[in-house]
């Protein structure tokens, strides 16, 4: 089974280019909203960098979702596209100064704060606007996910968040602050995850946290588990939809919420991902020395997941139902990585047929780059 496109506007566009489906977006957010609703002091918030098409943006903002953003460049690309500043949150390791004043004058909703010195400066900066800041404390639970290691970001050796053995002393500093108000504590453990027991991990941590800062009398008004809901990248037309009801449960069922407390996420992938194909074309098939390789116009400047992951993407060959050979399916860009993917089967190449590299809707425009002198390439949301 193949996906399916608008193949005729396709005929008259330039390759490469993304092509978004809008009717899949906006299903996608009607399934997520539906199973958010059942729970009332659940929030999601969109992480802008999995994707930050203007048109994209646009449909995520209208369905009500908020904004989370990790550079000063986010916030203003969320505000542009209409995302309420009271719908924000902001995390990143190194906060320039620049960022924090942009963050404060726009009074988003949080801060997600992930060092004590970076505490100090938000309360510094804030002060000399006469603001008080709102922060939440990133902090690294130490909690591994099942996904590729340069997309885990919750255990003790990674860069992000607050060490739990400093949690007590952060929150401590954080509530003397004049210009800071302390909310509560924020994770985020990694991304494309689809083992709920990855999630479950993390509300027992959380569980754990809570019931001690509880004994020295810390309430937090409000918790955020951070995104990482993976996809099937394997099943694209199968699994158009992420399961939304078993994740949004897992965190139900687990996390031992307080009365009143607010629960917030920031799902990026789950919401985006499919919804996104880069459409290519092939240039040459090339008989090699040990294989077929079938050579495209897109290169890993346009979708770089696979050769900096080695992520797999489903890839259809829209123009051809022959039968199957196999190939080596590689961009012109001059590097051995610029592969999509090896050994696999697609419907018999010829030069000229469309291919769909499929669930690139995350993490795949927003990472293009101009190596080698190739333009950024169009998108086109239909
Ligand atoms: C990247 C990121 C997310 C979103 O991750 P997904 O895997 O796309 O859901 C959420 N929160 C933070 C802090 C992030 O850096």
């Amino acid at each position: 089974m193949k996906g399916k496109f608008p193949m005729e506007a396709f005929a008259e566009r330039e390759t490469p280019f993304y092509y978004y489906d809008a009717a899949l977006l906006r299903e996608t957010l009607r399934a997520l909203n539906d199973e958010c609703r059942k729970h009332a002091n659940f929030h999601v918030h969109y992480a802008i960098k999995a994707n930050a098409n203007a048109k994209v943006l646009g449909i995520v903002s209208e369905a009500g979702l908020g904004a989370d953003c990790v550079s000063g460049g986010e916030v203003r690309t969320a505000l542009e596209a209409g995302f309420p500043a009271s719908k924000i949150v902001y995390a990143g390791v190194g906060k320039s100064d620049w960022e924090i004043n942009l963050a404060l004058d726009n009074d988003i909703f949080c801060f997600n704060v992930e060092s004590l010195p970076e505490l100090e400066i938000i309360n510094e900066l804030a002060a000399a606007k006469g603001r008080v800041a709102r922060v939440c404390l990133r902090i690294n639970p130490n909690v591994g996910a099942h996904t590729h290691a340069n997309i885990t970001t919750g255990l003790a050796e990674n860069k992000f968040g607050i060490a739990m053995n400093d949690m007590e002393a952060v929150i401590a500093a954080a509530r003397s602050m004049k210009n800071v108000r302390f909310l509560g504590l924020h994770f985020h453990i990694g991304s494309q995850i689809l083992d709920m027991g990855d999630f479950e991990a993390l509300c027992n941590r959380i569980n754990d946290l809570q019931n001690n800062l509880e004994k020295r009398q810390i309430r937090l008004e409000h918790i955020n588990v951070g995104g990482g809901l993976g996809i099937s990248y394997d099943h694209p037309n199968h699994l158009p939809i992420p399961d939304f009801k078993a994740y949004f449960d897992t965190f139900a069922r687990k996390l031992r919420l307080r009365e009143g407390q607010q629960l917030h996420f920031e799902l990026g992938r789950a919401i985006v991902a499919q919804c996104g194909s880069l459409i290519t074309r092939v240039l040459y098939v090339k008989q090699g020395a040990a294989k077929k390789f079938a050579i495209v116009d897109a290169g890993m400047n346009d979708l770089i997941r696979p050769a900096l992951y080695n992520a797999f993407h489903r890839i259809e060959n829209l123009s051809s139902d022959e039968p199957d050979d196999i190939y080596d399916v590689v961009g012109p860009v001059c590097e051995s990585s610029d592969v999509f993917v090896k050994a696999y089967s697609l419907n018999a190449c010829h030069r000229g047929d469309l291919l769909a590299i499929r669930s690139a809707g995350a993490y795949g425009e927003v990472m293009a780059n101009e190596y080698n002198c190739r333009k950024k390439i169009s998108a086109v949301l239909m």
